[in-house]
């Protein structure tokens, strides 16, 4: 069963990266333990049995690989949302601001329609601004964010507290002040 403690014991925090005062926490440590991948992964496969929603939508790069496991799981269709100019075919992108500059993720217009019911995953939530872009795009797209969840938040920078006052429930497993 899913133990805090455990996973918090694995994942890694690096000061000062990729910035100076930046503490960057690394879930790669995850992807090499499978008693921890599995706690995380079927943590959320248990929340989102028997859900109402149709599809999982998961972010470039770490939301791929737990969003893989949980489709997988769950027997559901899973569609990305990329960093712009990684997608062939027709797309449409929405920009958002980072610390210093902007950046952009991108979608397949084929990727939902309408009355599509998603859950939005990613890795964790800083400013919450990589998940409000994935949100603009899945709803230009027609469809609806059920839920937007990720392994960490990181609370004080706001990003889920934004999130929800969106009207989007947020569900996280872990936080760091
Ligand atoms: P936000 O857009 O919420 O400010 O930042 C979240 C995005 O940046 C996510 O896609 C996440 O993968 C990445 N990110 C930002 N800070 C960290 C961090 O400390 N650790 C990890 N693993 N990802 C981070």
């Amino acid at each position: 069963s899913y133990d805090e403690f455990y996973v918090k014991s694995v994942i890694r925090s690096l000061h000062d990266w990729p910035e100076p005062g930046v503490i960057f926490r690394d879930v790669t440590p995850i992807f090499k333990d499978p008693k921890a991948m599995r706690m995380v992964s079927d943590a959320f496969i248990q929340r989102y049995l028997n859900s109402e929603i149709t599809h999982i939508a998961c972010v470039d790069a770490r939301g791929f690989l737990f969003g893989a496991i949980m489709a997988h799981q769950l027997n559901l269709p899973l569609v990305l949302v990329r960093k712009k100019g990684k997608l062939p075919g027709e797309t449409i992108h929405q920009e958002y601001e980072l610390e210093y500059g902007k950046a952009a993720v991108e979608m397949q217009t084929d990727a939902l329609s309408a009355g599509d019911k998603v859950l939005l995953f990613d890795d964790l939530i800083a400013t919450g601004g990589t998940l409000l872009a994935a949100c603009t795009l899945i709803n230009k797209l027609g469809a609806e964010v059920v839920e937007a969840a990720s392994l960490i938040d990181l609370p004080d920078l706001q990003g889920s507290t934004r999130i929800q006052e969106l009207g989007i429930p947020v569900f996280t497993l872990l936080a760091y002040e």
